[in-house]
């Protein structure tokens, strides 16, 4: 069996592919990016060294990863970290690994934040911290507090922040509102779990090795965002504004309970995909 860094791009890619039933160009890019975890390399070098041979312990190291891979554990878990928003987040599996999608749920908080410190943010389920370390690193003199119901993902959030160096971002164990009585926010987001419980989804590809409580909420999978929106206006300073993430066909339903529990100006905005993402509004009185 062939050796060099291009021969094994090529096989391997094509094995991935076949198991997981990945286009071919994501596959490459999968076993170019264990490569580089393992060689500690930039992508460049890749391409600059075909011909590159791993040596007995390098191919035996690779392998490791590539079985991972092959046996559908996410590449995100299998290398520790994801980018997001242009921080490299540190994850593990006990924390969901941040979705591009996401980030339009920052630029509206971005958008719906004003500039001061005494405009405090709250980021509900935060997981790895991306939601609240992101807006904190784009706007630093605005304090962000980020809450999770999980111990071991307030860990990684909290290292992803010293990492980082953002110290306007903090972390408090909280399942939902339960730790926060008497704050106030101006603006608070989430990414909460929000699928059906029985939805077939759950069973395939990377989400099988994510924490099921990130991920699935009841029924109709409302069951969190049903918590979330009645109860966010007592957190919300006047003016505050709300803003959720939610499934691809749960927008009119987000925008229906934000209407019922008081919010004005109710909006949804769109995905990269054109999908109907992050539902939003702002309490008045
Ligand atoms: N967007 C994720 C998915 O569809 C789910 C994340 C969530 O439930 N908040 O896999």
């Amino acid at each position: 069996m062939s050796c060099s860094l291009q021969s094994l791009i090529a096989q391997d890619a094509a094995q991935l592919a076949g198991a997981l039933a990945l286009d071919g160009s994501t596959a490459r890019i999968e076993v170019q990016c264990l490569l580089q975890h393992l060689l500690h390399v930039p992508r460049s070098y890749l391409l600059a060294h075909p011909e590159r041979c791993l040596n007995a312990d390098e191919y035996s190291q690779y392998q490791v990863l590539l079985q991972r891979r092959l046996r559908g554990e996410p590449v995100a878990y299998i290398l520790g970290e994801r980018e997001f928003f242009g921080l490299k987040l540190k994850v593990t599996p006990a924390t969901l690994i941040p979705r591009p999608d996401t980030e339009l749920l920052v630029e509206l908080a971005l958008q719906h934040l004003t500039n001061t410190a005494e405009s405090r943010v709250l980021d509900m389920g935060t997981g790895t911290g991306a939601i609240a370390l992101a807006i904190a690193h784009e706007r630093p003199a605005v304090p962000v507090l980020g809450v999770d119901a999980s111990a071991a993902a307030l860990q990684v959030a909290q290292e992803n922040a010293q990492v980082l160096g953002l110290t306007n971002a903090h972390f408090v164990q909280s399942n939902w509102f339960s730790a926060l009585a008497g704050q106030g926010f101006e603006l608070i987001v989430s990414n909460p779990p929000y699928i059906a419980a029985a939805d077939e989804h759950l069973s395939q590809g990377d989400v099988r090795f994510e924490p099921a409580t990130a991920l699935a909420s009841g029924a109709d999978g409302l069951d969190d965002i049903r918590h979330i929106v009645s109860h966010a206006g007592d957190y919300l300073q006047p003016g505050g504004w709300l803003l959720l993430e939610h499934g691809y066909d749960q927008a009119g339903r987000v925008r229906t309970l934000l209407q019922q529990a008081g919010f004005d100006a109710v909006f949804s905005a769109c995905d990269l995909a054109g999908i109907e993402r992050v539902s939003g509004g702002q309490i008045c009185s």
